[in-house]
């Protein structure tokens, strides 16, 4: 069975739902009886298609796509980001979904996985566009998300005040409030201490246990970060907290380099200011291309899916490749890197403290009793840890690469529920 079976999507753009496809085909020899419902995992179980329309700020009508994939939901409500974007499209959509889905499960989170998206450029619209956009997106959305059902969270071109007036417009359509629908919120809406920096945190953490396992120590490393927002952002000023050396970043308009090291507040106050790091003076320009060979221990996709193509793979200078971006790194990518001995700690591991402090979030907001920041960080570091070692283990018995055994841990899960659970009717 292959991804043409599905009729809605476009044969002519696979990807990145083909690369999720052969990552669960990889799977599927490890997963003794439990691969007869693997084609589970193949097809979303639900899928909303839905229009957007606003009144722009000059009086005009415009249109907008928007979806939300629940890909899985045998273990728990649907749980995975918001993306606006200009690429967003279903094929993305439903495979971030299927990460999600794979990410919680190896966690051991009690969610399934879902996605959404809008098809629009953010920084194309006012601040009032986008919160039309956003109330309508979510008033559509409305009939399969809830604290219950499914819980949106921010991603790329989404922060906490998307979720702001996501959490208002279904409070206002349920009539109550509804904090726990959302994660990602403001504190004073019920959000999380650390959640903002949670993803980044547990990019650290990954990179640490992995750099502590194959003799690569995070003092004085030099690490390469591709994108800076969120994720990159705030994993490159973790890093530089902890001694290690950011000798290269590279957002959406700049490439830069600094075999000093770079001063990473300084470069997150000119992105603050500027929306880039484009001018900023800290470092020398560098060509974007030249930016995959620049020699450094670890290195750190932060920005979009596909990044990692075999090309670059063949020319990276890293021993540790850390995926804070989901689906940074082909298929074919992959089996390059491994042949090349540079370890990869995929997304559905080195990823998850997003989604970690977002489930703390839910907890907190359903018991509506809030946690200390050192009590979250805490937990945070004990649930990463603990999945890390045990796809490690995983890994070496196996003898599989570390997505691999991330996945088959997950797919063992995700499966084992939906055996135990049944077919309906
Ligand atoms: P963001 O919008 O805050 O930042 C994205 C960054 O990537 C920006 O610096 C942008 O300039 C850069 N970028 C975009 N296109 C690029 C390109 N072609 N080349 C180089 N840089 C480019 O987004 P974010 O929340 O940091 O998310 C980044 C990645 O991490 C995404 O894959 C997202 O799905 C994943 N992720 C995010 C979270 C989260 O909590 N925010 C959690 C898990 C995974």
């Amino acid at each position: 069975m292959n991804n043409s079976s599905l009729s809605y999507l476009d044969p002519a753009r696979p990807e990145p739902w083909a690369s999720f496809i052969e990552q669960i085909d990889r799977v599927a020899p490890h997963l003794g009886s439990l691969a007869h419902w693997i084609e589970t995992l193949k097809r979303p179980k639900r899928i909303l298609i839905v229009d957007v329309p606003i009144v722009r700020d000059d009086g005009t009508i415009a249109h907008y796509e928007g979806y939300r994939v629940q890909h899985n939901l045998s273990r728990g409500p649907g749980k995975g980001g918001v993306r606006f974007h200009p690429h967003v499209s279903l094929s993305e959509v439903m495979a971030l979904a299927g990460w999600m889905t794979i990410k919680n499960a190896a966690l051991g989170l009690p969610y399934g996985g879902a996605k959404g998206g809008v098809r629009i450029d953010p920084r194309a619209f006012s601040r009032a566009e986008l919160e039309r956009i956003t109330r309508r997106y979510t008033s559509e959305i409305g009939i399969v998300i809830g604290p219950d059902k499914d819980i949106p969270a921010p991603d790329v071109g989404t922060n906490e005040q998307t979720m702001a007036w996501m959490m208002d417009t279904y409070s206002m359509n349920v009539g109550h409030t509804a904090s726990g629908v959302v994660t990602g919120k403001p504190i004073a809406l019920g959000g999380s201490l650390g959640r903002q920096e949670a993803t980044g945190r547990g990019v650290f953490i990954a990179a640490r246990e992995a750099g502590r396992r194959s003799g690569v120590p995070i003092s004085g490393a030099r690490v390469a970060v591709q994108g800076f927002g969120n994720v990159g952002g705030i994993a490159a000023r973790i890093f530089r907290e902890n001694g290690a050396k950011v000798v290269a970043l590279q957002d959406a308009e700049a490439t830069i380099a600094n075999p000093a090291g770079i001063d990473i507040p300084a470069a997150l106050a000119h992105a603050a200011a500027h929306g880039s790091l484009s001018g900023f003076f800290g470092a020398e320009p560098v060509r974007e291309d030249d930016f995959w060979q620049l020699e450094c221990e670890y290195f750190v996709p932060a920005a979009l899916e596909g990044q990692l193509t075999p090309q670059r793979a063949s020319r990276l200078r890293a021993r540790i490749v850390v995926e804070g971006a989901n689906g940074p790194t082909t298929p074919a990518a992959d089996d390059i890197l491994h042949e090349r001995n540079i370890l990869v700690i995929p997304d559905v591991l080195a990823n998850a403290g997003g989604v970690t402090v977002s489930y703390f979030e839910w907890v907190q907001d359903f018991s509506s009793f809030f946690w200390s920041e050192e009590e979250i960080n805490a937990r945070l570091e004990s649930i990463m840890i603990k999945a890390f070692d045990a796809i490690w283990q995983m890994a070496q018995e196996r003898k599989v690469s570390i997505r691999t055994a991330a996945f088959i841990i997950a797919c063992q899960r995700v499966l084992a529920a939906r055996e135990q659970r049944g077919l309906y009717p």
